[in-house]
């Protein structure tokens, strides 16, 4: 089912320059395109338009971009978003009252600020600010 709100090249976007696509049989796509359909959700609850900034990242992409080797993001089951210069904890909040399931919601201040969210493997319901070089729980 396509996504309503969002595109396969949103989610494949990157501003490396390295190749960001899937190989075509990959199992990986089901996993972007089930994402979407929960980011979806997610655009839905928060009512205005949502920028993925980092959807899903192939081995190279994470590595250049310096993410965490084990990130949902190569899986294809994580995205970074932002949303009308909101603030990340008030959007983290919104999904959390809205009661949209995940595996981590992160408020991320790291110079420039924006929402990582996750969907799978597992839907732990983690929540955690990263602000002064480091997670802690909660908002
Ligand atoms: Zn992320």
């Amino acid at each position: 089912m396509p996504s309503k709100w969002f595109s396969v090249s949103e989610m494949l976007a990157t501003s490396t320059g390295l190749d960001n696509t899937p190989p075509t049989e990959s199992p990986l796509w089901s996993n972007i395109d089930q994402t979407m359909q929960r980011l979806d959700a997610v655009r839905e609850v928060l009512g205005k338009p949502v920028r993925i900034t980092s959807g899903y990242r192939s081995a190279a992409v994470n590595k250049a971009i310096g993410g965490e080797a084990t990130s949902a993001h190569c899986l294809g089951h994580a995205a970074d978003f932002v949303c009308a210069n909101q603030d990340p904890a008030d959007l983290c909040r919104q999904v959390i009252e809205a009661g949209i399931q995940f595996d981590q919601l992160i408020a991320e201040y790291r110079g420039s600020r924006w929402v990582h969210i996750s969907f799978a493997p597992k839907m732990r319901g983690e929540v955690l600010t990263y602000r002064n070089g480091k997670y802690t729980p909660g908002l």
